[in-house]
Order: structure tokens, then sequence, then C-alpha cells
């Protein structure tokens, strides 16, 4: 989308003063809902999202089992209230999608076969949302899981790259998500290094897409020690009460 909005000033730094490099604020809290078997709350700018994790327990309709391994259902959701037009409550194309592609991430590192014709289900609930919710939904889903005790070869992170005014930025906040060229979330396994979600909007030459691409995975390694930062938290603080 075309504007007249200056995205970036003549000192480089970008509408909210944020360098082309640097995140936006973020904050991960593990164990936050006492009813889930895991959860974690996160505020990534002015996003703030939960997540809860269900189960492993029997999945249900019965048809869904894999007789081999559990299968993961993420399901992600706007509220209401999350955005500046009211929107309309209930899954709609795009939750929908964002849905898939979070619980076909999250396949990829949980350990599935120790739960045939199990269901893990992680509920991703959005409160406010102001660009970034799929990264933020999948990073706050890690830390619940974990919280959860699902055995996962590793904690799996998401951070976006884009493209506005000509330069390659991390972490796209509103205004450059809307009016800039191009947005790259992306989701990673951190000890492996293996890309567990990648989508584009917008459109990047190879040489953009390979630097939004290291810029997006540079940024997922950065979230990763503040998913572990918050774990440990939550779990040092257990053992400081024993
Ligand atoms: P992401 O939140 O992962 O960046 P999108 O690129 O689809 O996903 O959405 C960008 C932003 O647009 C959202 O974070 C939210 O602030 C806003 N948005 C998305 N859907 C709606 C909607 N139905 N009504 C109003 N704003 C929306």
């Amino acid at each position: 989308m075309k504007s007249d909005i200056k995205l970036i000033d003549g000192s480089g730094k970008r509408l909210d003063g944020r360098t082309p490099d640097e995140l936006r604020k973020i904050k991960i809290e593990a164990g936050v809902l006492h009813r889930a078997e895991g959860s974690c709350y996160l505020e990534w700018g002015n996003n703030k999202v939960i997540a809860a994790v269900y189960g492993p327990r029997e999945a249900i309709p019965r048809h869904t089992q894999n007789p081999l391994r559990a299968i993961v259902n993420a399901r992600y959701n706007m509220a209401a209230f999350s955005v500046d037009d009211r929107k309309r409550p209930g899954p709609d194309r795009r939750s929908r999608e964002i849905s898939k592609v979070i619980s076909e991430a999250l396949e990829k590192v949980v350990i599935m076969e120790q739960f045939p014709r199990a269901s893990i289900d992680v509920n991703i609930e959005v409160l406010d949302a102001e660009a970034g919710t799929r990264c933020a939904g999948l990073t706050a889903a890690g830390v619940a899981l974990a919280d959860a005790g699902i055995p996962m070869i590793d904690i799996p992170v998401a951070c976006a790259a884009g493209k506005i005014e000509g330069q390659i930025v991390l972490d796209l906040g509103k205004e450059e998500d809307n009016f800039g060229a191009a947005d790259l979330p992306v989701a990673i396994s951190p000890r492996t290094g293996e890309i567990l979600l990648l989508q584009m909007d917008g459109h990047l030459t190879l040489d953009e897409f390979n630097k939004a691409l290291d810029l997006a995975i540079s940024g997922c390694y950065t979230v990763s020690e503040l998913q572990k930062k918050a774990l440990l938290s939550k779990y040092e603080s257990i053992m400081e009460v024993k």
C-alpha cells in the first residue's frame, strides 16, 4: 500500500524510534493459567497474547486420531476488541490459515510418536493486535508447550523481518506492516536451525529475501533467550519456595 507516511527519518530511525535491526519490547511470563497444563502470557510491542496448552489427551472426534503419533491442534483467535474496528468474533479465513501454519510448525518440534492417538491442543488468544501476532502467538505457544512438559526437540520461536522504504528491517510495527513493501514472518527451531514456518507478504528481490531471512533468524535467536529466561524464572521461583 502506498502512503505519504515517512517510515524512516533522516537519521535512519523508524516511526517508534527503533533502528533497522531493533526488536520491539518483549515481555514473556510462563505458567499464568492454573487450569491449563502449560501457559504463557506474552507482550510484543503493543501485541498481547495468551497461549494455553491442554493435553496430550485422547483426540476427539476419534477419526482425527493417528494410531502412530499425536496431532497438534493449534487454534489462533483474535479477540473482537483486539483491533481498532471491532472484529467479528469467531474463526475466519485468516485465523484458520494462521492456526494451520502454527500447528504444522509445532508438529515439527513436538516428539509426536510418544503420544499415539492423542491430541495436544494449543489455544492462542490475541487480546491486543498490532502487527506480528502470528510470531507472537507461536513464540508464546513454544513457552506454553515447554511449561506443559510436552517433550520437544526444541522450543520453537518466531520473528519477522520486512522491507520499508527500500530498507530491510526487523520486526515490523503496525504502520510499517500497513504501508511497507514486504513482511516475512519466520519460525525456527533454534537448536537445529530448521525453519518451521516461512511466509511472505509483498515483494522482495532474492538478495533482499536472503537479507530479511538472516535478520528474522537473528531476531528469533534473541527472542529464544527471552523464552528460556521466562521458563527459568518460573521454575527458579518454585524451587526457592520449596
Ligand atoms: P500478523 O498479525 O501475524 O502480522 P497480518 O499481517 O495478517 O498478521 O495482520 C497484521 C495486523 O493487521 C494484525 O496484527 C492486526 O493488527 C491487523 N489485523 C488483522 N486482522 C484484522 C481485522 N480483521 N481487523 C482489523 N485489524 C486486523
